[in-house]
């Protein structure tokens, strides 16, 4: 068991930061709270910086990502980089997790229960890596976050003193071409954000 039952999400969510990185991920890599993890091969945790100013938030591993147990390291982790690169940010700058931590079967969307199981892992996530700027890369990742869609593409709302940014999904780079340039500029209407 991952996750403590019938504990308060903001108590749970306390105790894993206040454990730290290393009991967080071992709870992840632990855990067993949801059917996800029956398919997986790894739980994916992150990568980047602890000290991040940008945290991406992604949907959900995919089969590259189950294989090495890093976020974003197939096709869709190339299309990331290039955005990163087009951000102007460096390797320092910022971290990516996603919003479930174990591959769905066949690529689909998590589920809304297995993301609100997985829930209290994200938002310690994000406490311990308290950034400035949270970018939350499509529709699944704002309702993990937000628990629904609560924002506009590329429109930034505050909270907690957050900056949260809805923008594309990197996968969508791949299938759709033509997002690369709305994109773009979806990026450059938000720079002032973490430049
Ligand atoms: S997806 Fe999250 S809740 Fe489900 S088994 Fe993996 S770590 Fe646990």
């Amino acid at each position: 068991m991952g996750k403590v039952q019938g504990t308060d999400i903001s108590t749970l969510v306390e105790e894993m930061a206040n454990a730290g990185f290393g009991h967080l991920e071992e709870s992840i890599l632990q855990c067993s709270d949801c059917a996800l993890r029956e398919g997986a091969t790894n739980p994916v945790i992150m990568k980047g910086s602890r000290t991040p100013r940008v945290l991406f938030i992604g949907e959900a591993p995919g089969k590259t990502e189950d294989m090495t147990g890093i976020p974003f390291s197939g096709r869709a982790g190339k299309k990331l980089d290039e955005m990163i690169g087009y951000m102007s940010l460096s390797d320092d700058d910022y971290a990516v997790i996603n919003a479930v931590k174990c591959r769905p079967p066949n690529n689909r969307k998590p589920l809304k229960g297995e993301i609100e199981i997985c829930r209290p892992f994200l938002m310690a996530q994000i406490k311990m890596l308290d950034p400035q700027v949270i970018i939350l890369l499509g529709n699944t990742a704002e309702e993990a976050f937000c628990r629904s869609k609560k924002l506009e593409w590329g429109i930034p709302k505050v909270s907690g003193g957050i900056s949260i940014v809805k923008i594309y999904h990197p996968a969508a780079m791949i299938y759709q071409r033509s997002r690369i340039e709305e994109q773009k500029a979806l990026i450059d209407k938000n720079r002032h954000l973490w430049e």
